[in-house]
Formats: structure tokens, C-alpha cells, sequence
């Protein structure tokens, strides 16, 4: 039997609610989630193992040694990288996986796996971007204004993407997702 699993990833700028939609499509089809490892600290209420595998600069930095990972970046003065074991059994034995990651990171990613899906998530404007930021509170006022800076960057790069999503309407965002695994799933049967 072929294997039909599918690697997707997944960017957006920080602040366009990308992770928000992720979950209530994971409620609605079957994706695994693959879980980063970064140096940033945990925000309240996010779990090692969970959200992210927390790891110092050292552990990052021989995990890149042993070639673990399969891409990694440094982000807002963190590194952010995919660990090979999250994702290369999964699509082995037939799970359909996300990466949820940044824009340098995607690029090299899709190097890797030259079929994977690749998703851009929009904000409806710059401003309504900034705005998310702030009012997330979760960051301090330098790390706020490297990540507009970093959201604005990263927008440019939503033309290498497969598709965009506009999330202006959150439950609408999620079904055009949706939609979208589910119509390249039945193309590539
Ligand atoms: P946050 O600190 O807000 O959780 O994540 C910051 C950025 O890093 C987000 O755009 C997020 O998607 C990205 N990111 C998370 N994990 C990874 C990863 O494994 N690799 C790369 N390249 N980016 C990641």
C-alpha cells in the first residue's frame, strides 16, 4: 500500500493566529503535531513536551551536533528547530504531520521534502497584526517590537507558499484549511 501521509507546513507571522487555527483543525481531522525544541523561556502555561521540548543553548547545540534536527533557525534571539525523531516515524507509518514554524525554517524544510504542503496564514492587515501583539502581553517591550519587526519580514515570504489563508474570520480560516488537506489528500491517492 502506498503511504499517503503528508508533511504540511505551516507559517505565519507572529501574532496572525496560526496556532489558533491549528487546533481547532486538529479537532476536526487527524494531524500529528510536531513538537520544536527551543531555547526560549516557557510562557505561562505552556509544558515541556507539550508546547515546545524547552532545552538550553548547550542541549540545543548538541542536538544540532548529532544531527537531530531536521531544520532550525534563530528567532528573536532563540533558536527554534524541528527534531528529525518528531517527524520522520510519524510519516512512516502513515500520519499526516505540521510543522508549525517560521519562514526560514519552511524554506529549508520544503528543500527537504520537496511535497509538502505549505500553508501561509495572513493577518487581515499590518495594523490588526500589531494590535494582536501588543495585546497578547506575553512578551516585554523589546521582545515586542523584534517581533513586529519580524511579522512585517515575514509577510513578504507568503508568495513561496502553496496557499494563503486569510484569517479574518476564525471559524471560515479553519475550514478553508480544512478544505485544503483534505482536497491535495484526495490528489495524491
Ligand atoms: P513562539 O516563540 O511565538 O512560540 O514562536 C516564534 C516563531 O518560531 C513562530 O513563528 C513559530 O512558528 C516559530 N517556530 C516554532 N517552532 C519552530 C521550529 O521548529 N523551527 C522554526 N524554524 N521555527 C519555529
Amino acid at each position: 500500500m502506498k503511504n499517503n501521509a503528508k508533511l504540511i507546513i505551516l507559517s505565519g507571522p507572529s501574532g496572525s493566529g496560526k496556532g489558533t487555527i491549528l487546533s481547532k483543525v486538529r479537532e476536526k481531522i487527524e494531524i500529528s503535531y510536531s513538537v520544536s525544541a527551543t531555547t526560549r523561556k516557557p510562557r505561562e502555561g505552556e509544558v515541556d513536551g507539550v508546547n515546545y521540548h524547552f532545552l538550553t543553548k548547550d542541549e540545543f547545540e548538541s542536538r544540532i551536533k548529532n544531527g537531530e534536527l531536521l531544520e532550525y533557525t534563530t528567532y528573536c534571539d532563540n533558536y527554534y528547530g524541528t527534531l528529525k525523531s518528531e517527524v520522520e516515524s510519524k510519516l512512516a507509518q502513515g500520519k499526516d504531520v505540521v510543522l508549525e514554524i517560521e519562514v526560514i525554517g519552511a524554506m529549508n524544510a520544503k528543500k527537504i521534502f520537496p511535497d509538502a504542503l505549505m500553508i501561509f496564514i495572513l493577518p487581515p492587515s499590518e495594523e490588526i497584526l500589531e494590535n494582536r501583539l501588543r495585546r497578547r502581553n506575553t512578551e516585554d517591550e523589546e521582545t515586542l517590537s523584534k517581533r513586529i519587526f519580524e511579522a512585517k519580514r515575514e509577510l513578504e515570504y507568503s508568495k513561496f507558499y502553496d496557499y494563503t489563508i486569510i484569517n479574518d474570520e476564525l471559524d471560515e480560516a479553519v475550514e478553508e484549511f480544512v478544505n485544503i488537506v483534505n482536497k491535495e489528500k484526495t490528489q495524491n491517492i
